[in-house]
């Protein structure tokens, strides 16, 4: 049957090479790569089966037995390998999805059509030349001719209906293929002793071999060592900074909260202005930590972006009231205008939105001697999304030309000697840039030198008509002396005497009655005695029992109702959402804000 048995022994060789290079790597399991697998192995068989069938015409003669049984499985090899190339150029022809839905029909087409081949190849009769070159021919062998036309048709339908949605590079082989039964087919037809099949198989195998995702896994692995070190790292660098910041904000909750209950003391002159400059020094590491803090967050992709509904109003009110007490003496004039169609009720990331605008505003007041501050908010309303436009613009030191491209990099502070008395860590435009790229809005700088510099801001909220949360309503939040506490009970529950010394002397000016504990066991055991409370204050971070535990144990107690303030140094972001779904009512971070807690207060007592 065939006479050209060099191409065959020349492709044993072939294939011994190339499943020698392709098995002594792993691979990944897709379907193309274990369709690859099968043909190579039932490619070496088929040649090693028609080196045999060659000898056995030759050396047994046509009669033999084993002749005719070696040649009859040598023609169902092809039928085997035609089924699984078939596979293979289907597995390419879809995603993998697809192929998983469409892997029950394949499998029971292709056992049909092996199975019905074979039948036939056994039951038909086979002939044999010996005379003019080695090769079989007959009924069995006209078999394989027609699956073998029948799967060229089919391979040409798939090429042409798949060929735009397919990797063209993938296609290659199935290209290869197609021709080459066609030209083997031609040749044979007039030379039958000339016997390609196999070889032009073995070709289209080393084809597909460099078409084939064929992944070095070795390497695959040393990169996910490689990521898994890194982001081991990258999480031991969070929890260092949460920690960090953790340890820092105790101490600066005594340091703030003392110096600020006595900055409101009747001090002599030299030691209130003293304790002025402690509570502005220690409200510049908190901004510092918490700038340090933001940026790794924004670095790790932790800082998420948590929208709730606002009113906007209030917020321009607190941002004018921040940025009034950051002037403070100088002699700066702050102008403010807000558009009289901007909507009342808006629904995005308040707390985010307001960091932005606030770090302008006091960048304008840093960077501004003498002059104004102008303080414009504008929107452009399109459906229900309203396009905030801030601008900010100051008669301050201004930015030169070629530094303008600097300004957002962090750690980048500008004008160095001009500005070596003013405070800063070059950190705060760089997370104003990041915050608002995370909400999909805009931020563009014009300056010149000396005369000033205007920053607008674009950001996208969505329009809220009547807000769920009725608090939302009130724009005017009461002021301390607004809030009568007399009589009211406050419980303040933290394992650190210092910190229940500032919340107790924070609370004071409220002129309610404070109780303190430290621990959550005591908080539990008290209540469930029956004492009573208008609002416990509880620090998360206990030994023993956690705040959140104390929470979850006193909500068993019959008949507990009263509200619940996380109080905790931990202020990494989504804190808030996660003391709310432990059930806190609210969350306060530490070192204790007074307008925070006074905002708290009137929530709940007021
Ligand atoms: P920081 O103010 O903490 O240094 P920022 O990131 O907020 O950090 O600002 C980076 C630099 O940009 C500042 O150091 C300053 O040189 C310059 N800059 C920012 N805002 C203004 C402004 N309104 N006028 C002049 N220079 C400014």
């Amino acid at each position: 049957m065939i006479s050209s048995i060099s191409f065959v022994i020349l492709s044993v060789f072939y294939n011994l090479i190339l499943s020698f290079t392709f098995f002594y790597k792993s691979h990944i399991k897709t379907p193309e790569i274990k369709c690859f697998k099968s043909l190579l192995i039932t490619n070496l068989f088929g040649l090693l089966c028609e080196i045999g069938c060659y000898l056995s015409l030759k050396y047994l003669g046509t009669e033999n037995i084993f002749s005719i049984v070696l040649n009859k499985i040598f023609l169902m090899y092809f039928v085997t390998f035609i089924i699984i190339i078939t596979n293979y150029f289907i597995s390419i022809s879809f995603n993998n999805e697809i192929y998983n839905k469409l892997k029950k029909v394949i499998f029971i087409i292709s056992r049909l059509i092996f199975v019905s081949s074979s039948l036939l190849i056994a039951l038909l009769p086979i002939g044999f030349s010996v005379e003019h070159g080695v090769y079989s021919y007959g009924p069995a062998v006209d078999i394989v001719y027609v699956l073998m036309s029948m799967i060229v048709i089919f391979n040409i339908l798939l090429f042409l209906f798949r060929f735009k949605y397919v990797n063209k590079r993938k296609f290659i082989p199935c290209i290869v293929f197609i021709v080459g039964c066609g030209v083997v087919g031609a040749i044979q037809s007039f030379y039958p002793y000339i016997t390609l099949s196999t070889p032009m198989e073995m070709f289209v195998l080393f084809i597909m071999y460099f078409t084939i995702e064929n992944p070095d896994m070795a390497m695959i692995e040393q990169l996910n060592t490689a990521r898994d070190q890194a982001e081991r790292a990258n999480n031991a660098k969070s929890e260092f900074l949460s920690s960090m910041s953790h340890e820092i904000r105790t101490p600066l909750n005594a340091i703030l909260g003392f110096s600020q209950a006595l900055a409101e003391e009747d001090l002599p002159y030299q030691a209130n202005e003293e304790v002025k400059d402690i509570v502005m020094a220690s409200e510049t590491l908190l901004e510092i930590v918490n700038g340090i803090l933001d940026i790794s967050k924004i670095e790790a992709n932790k800082l998420e972006i948590v929208n709730t509904e606002y009113n906007l109003n209030t917020m321009l009110e607190e941002l004018v009231s921040l940025t009034k007490a950051r002037i403070g003496e100088k002699p700066l004039e702050l102008k403010y205008s807000f558009s009289p169609d901007l909507p009342k009720f808006l629904y995005g990331d308040k707390v985010r939105v307001k960091q932005v605008v606030l770090n302008l505003l006091t960048n304008a007041v840093k960077y501004t001697k003498t002059g104004w501050i102008e303080f414009k908010v504008n929107c452009v309303k399109m459906d229900d999304i309203c396009r905030l436009l801030i601008s900010v613009q100051d008669t301050g030191i201004g930015i030169k030309q070629e530094s303008i491209g600097k300004l957002f990099n962090k750690f980048e502070r500008l004008d160095i000697e001009k500005n070596n008395t003013i405070e800063g860590t070059g950190l705060g435009l760089a997370i104003t840039k990041k915050l608002l790229e995370l909400m999909g809005g805009k931020i563009v700088v014009q300056s010149i030198y000396g005369e000033g510099s205007k920053f607008t801001v674009a950001i996208d909220q969505r329009i809220i008509t009547t807000p769920t949360n009725p608090v939302l309503e009130r724009t005017q939040e009461l002021s301390l002396k607004d809030l009568n506490l007399l009589n009211r009970r406050i419980l303040v529950v933290d394992d650190n005497m210092i910190n229940l010394k500032v919340a107790t002397r924070l609370l004071q000016d409220y002129h309610c009655i404070i109780d303190t504990l430290s621990s959550g066991s005591e908080c539990v055991n008290k209540i469930a005695i029956g004492a009573s409370y208008d609002l416990i204050l509880m620090d998360d971070m206990m030994p023993k029992m956690s705040g959140t535990e104390t929470l979850h144990k006193l909500q068993e107690i019959d008949g507990f109702n009263t509200p619940v303030v996380a109080l905790t140094a931990n202020a990494i972001s989504g804190m808030r959402e996660k003391y709310l779904s432990e059930g806190f009512n609210d969350y306060l971070s530490k070192p204790i804000d007074k307008t925070e807690l006074n905002k708290i207060l009137n929530k709940f007592l007021g």
